[in-house]
C-alpha cells in the first residue's frame, strides 16, 4: 500500500485534480490519499489557507466575513462543477465553512487553527465525493476519526506517539480508497491544531508509518528536487536520490520542496519518500531514502541559503575560563521560550545565530538587555539580518576536502564569511554570511561543484 500526498498547486482547480485522480488511478496500490487545500492557480492567486486566516481574522473582530465566505466556497464549487458533482454533494460544504465563526475555541489561537484546517478538509470530503461520483470507492476519513492526536501549540502542533497506535486500528477494506486531510490533527481535549505551514506533507508521513505504507509519494509541482534554487541557478542538476539526513539538512535552510518535519515519521519506519510532479508523473522525482548501502555519486548532493536568521555576536576576554558562561545564556534564552540555531564558538567570543521569525523587536531589545546586565561581555553585537547556506552531500564523508573548496571558492568570489560550522557527521557544511553576499555564494559553490 502506498500514501500519496497532493499539493495545493495539484488540487488548485478542476483541470489539476483531474490530473492527481489520473495518478489515483494509475496504481491501485495508491490507497491513502491526503489532500492539501486549494493552492494558487496562478502566480497572483491567493491560496484557500490564507482566505480562511483572513477568515478567520475577521471573524475574530466581529467584522462582515461574508464576502470571504462566498471566495472560498466558490473555490470548492468550481471544482465540483468540472466533473459535474451533484448541488447536494457541496452543500455539507457550504454549511461547514459558514458555521466555523459559531464554534466552540478555547482562545484565538485555537479558533485560527480550525479556520485554518477547513481547507484541507473540506478539499478532502471534496475529493472523496467527486471519486466516488466517477465510480471510484472512497472514504473521507477525518483525522479524528483516523486518531492524528497532536500536542503542542495550536498552530505548530507535533504529533503526539498514541496516534500510531490508533492509526494501527484503522481498517481499509480491499477495494476502497481513504482521502484524509492534511496539516491538522486534533489534541488530546478534542480541538483542532494546525502543524506549521506547509504541513500537510507531515500528515502524509504520519499516515505512511501509522498505516504502515511501503512507500510515501509526494506529488508537488516540480519535476524533482534540484541540487540549488532554481531562481539562483540556470536548470540546477535534479537529485535523483538523496539520503534523509541530506534532505533535513537542506529544506532546513531554504528547500521548500518537502516539510522538513514531515522526515521523522518516514524515518522512524524507513518508508522512502518519492517527490514526483502531478503535471509530468512520467519524470522519475526524487527519492529520499536511508542512508544504509547509499552510495552518493558526487561529493556534494544539494546547496540551500537560508535568509530569514539573526545572529547575536558576544565577545569577552578569557570567556573560554569562566565556568557557566553559556549556561547563564541559555537560561536567558529559556526564559523567553527562545530556541537557538547555531552557537560557534572561540576563545574569547562566542556567537548565537537565531531563526528571526520567531523574534519581534521588543524581544530582541529585552533579550540583549538581559545578556548584558547578567553576563557583562566586552563587546555585544547585534546582526538582524544573517543568512546560513548549507552545503551537503553523504559524498563529503569520504571527500575531506569538500570545506576547504567551499571556503576557497568564497575567498575567490570576495565573500567574508561570518561563521562557519562543520558538523562531526562531516555532511553539511554551513556558511554564515550577509544576505546579500549569499545568492552569488551559492552560484559560486554551485559551479565549483557541479559545472
Ligand atoms: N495548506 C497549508 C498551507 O498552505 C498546508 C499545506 O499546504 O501543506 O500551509
Amino acid at each position: 500500500m502506498k500514501v500519496i500526498k497532493f499539493g495545493g498547486s495539484s488540487l488548485a482547480d478542476g483541470a489539476a485534480v483531474a490530473q492527481a485522480i489520473d495518478i489515483i488511478k494509475a496504481d491501485p496500490a495508491r490507497r491513502v490519499i491526503v489532500t492539501s487545500a486549494p493552492g494558487k492557480r496562478a502566480k497572483a492567486d491567493t491560496k484557500v489557507t490564507d482566505l480562511l486566516i483572513k477568515y478567520a481574522a475577521v471573524t475574530a473582530v466581529g467584522g462582515d466575513a461574508a464576502p470571504l465566505q462566498e471566495q472560498i466556497f466558490a473555490r470548492y464549487q468550481a471544482i465540483g462543477d468540472y466533473f459535474h458533482l451533484p448541488e447536494k454533494a457541496l452543500t455539507p460544504l457550504r454549511t461547514a465553512l459558514l458555521a466555523l465563526p459559531a464554534g466552540d475555541y478555547p482562545d484565538d489561537d485555537y479558533q485560527l487553527a480550525a479556520f485554518k484546517a477547513h481547507g484541507e478538509r473540506l478539499n478532502a470530503r471534496l475529493l472523496a465525493a467527486i471519486l466516488n461520483h466517477l465510480g471510484i470507492k472512497a472514504r473521507f476519513l477525518d483525522p479524528k476519526e483516523a486518531g492524528i492526536i497532536v500536542t503542542g501549540t495550536p498552530n505548530n502542533a507535533t504529533v503526539a506517539p498514541e496516534t500510531y497506535h490508533l492509526l494501527a486500528q484503522v481498517k481499509l477494506a480491499p477495494d476502497e480508497r481513504l482521502v484524509v486531510p492534511g496539516f491538522f490533527g486534533f489534541t488530546l481535549a478534542g480541538y483542532i491544531a494546525t502543524f506549521s505551514r506547509g504541513g500537510s506533507d507531515i500528515t502524509g508521513a504520519i499516515l505512511a508509518r501509522g498505516l504502515g505504507a511501503a512507500s510515501y509519494e509526494n506529488f508537488t509541482d516540480v519535476d524533482a528536487i534540484f541540487a540549488a534554487d532554481p531562481h539562483l541557478v540556470d536548470q540546477p542538476a535534479p537529485i535523483k536520490q538523496l539520503t534523509y539526513r541530506e534532505m533535513r539538512e537542506l529544506s532546513y535552510a531554504g528547500f521548500s520542496v518537502f516539510h522538513d518535519e514531515a522526515l521523522l515519521p518516514a524515518i522512524a519506519a524507513k518508508i522512502p519518500i518519492q517527490v514526483k510532479n502531478t503535471k509530468n508523473p512520467a519524470q522519475p522525482g526524487t527519492t529520499i531514502v536511508s542512508d544504509r548501502g547509499f552510495v552518493p555519486s558526487r561529493p556534494v548532493t544539494g546547496i540551500s541559503v537560508g535568509k530569514h536568521f539573526a545572529a547575536l555576536y558576544l565577545h569577552k576576554y578569557l570567556l573560554n575560563k569562566e565556568a557557566g558562561f553559556t549556561l547563564q545564556i541559555l537560561q536567558i534564552l529559556n526564559k523567553y521560550g527562545l530556541p537557538y540555531e547555531h552557537m560557534p564558538s572561540g576563545i574569547d567570543d562566542i556567537t548565537i545565530v537565531f531563526d528571526a521569525t520567531k523574534l519581534t523587536p521588543a524581544l530582541v531589545d529585552e533579550l540583549c538587555d538581559q545578556i548584558q546586565s547578567t553576563i557583562n561581555p566586552d563587546r555585544l553585537e547585534w546582526l538582524p539580518h544573517f543568512a546560513l547556506i548549507t552545503v551537503v552531500g553523504e559524498g563529503m564523508a569520504t571527500a575531506p576536502t569538500t570545506p576547504a573548496e567551499v571556503l576557497a571558492t568564497l575567498a575567490k568570489e570576495q565573500i567574508p564569511v561570518l561563521m562557519i560550522n562543520q558538523g562531526a557527521s562531516k555532511i553539511a557544511t554551513m556558511i554564515g554570511t550577509d544576505p546579500a553576499d549569499a545568492d552569488r555564494a551559492v552560484q559560486a559553490i554551485y559551479s565549483h561543484f557541479f559545472n
